[in-house]
């Protein structure tokens, strides 16, 4: 099962604290539709429970994809440590042996590297 947790954050319009489902990790053949979510950037987005309006939030992520052996890990946050956190995700996972492992920065860079 994957692993979601609630992650607070403050709308951007109204200030409010809403709550939004965030994942640790998805993994592109379990979950094909989430990975198409991925790559047109919907994955990302909140409605804010008092006002409706709709944000982007980007957060810490592994991204898996067994059949083309690759695993990206998304930064939202950013940091020379990234690497590192990566690396540490990364050895959660029960076989990651010869995986591509990259590091994104940003929702493009996780578009074409996907
Ligand atoms: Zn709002």
């Amino acid at each position: 099962m994957p692993v979601v947790v609630q992650s607070e954050f403050n709308c951007p319009s109204c200030g409010s604290l809403s709550r939004a489902p965030v994942r640790g990790s998805v993994n592109a053949q379990e979950e094909p539709s989430v990975k198409k979510a991925i790559i047109d950037g919907s994955f990302f987005d909140y409605v804010c429970e008092s006002c409706g309006s709709k944000t982007r939030l980007l957060y810490n992520m592994l991204y898996i994809d067994p059949v083309r052996r690759v695993l990206l890990y998304l930064i939202a946050d950013g940091g020379l440590d990234a690497q590192a956190r990566m690396m540490s995700a990364a050895k959660d996972l029960p076989d990651h042996e010869g995986f591509i492992l990259r590091v994104v920065d940003n929702m493009n860079d996780l578009r074409e590297k996907y």
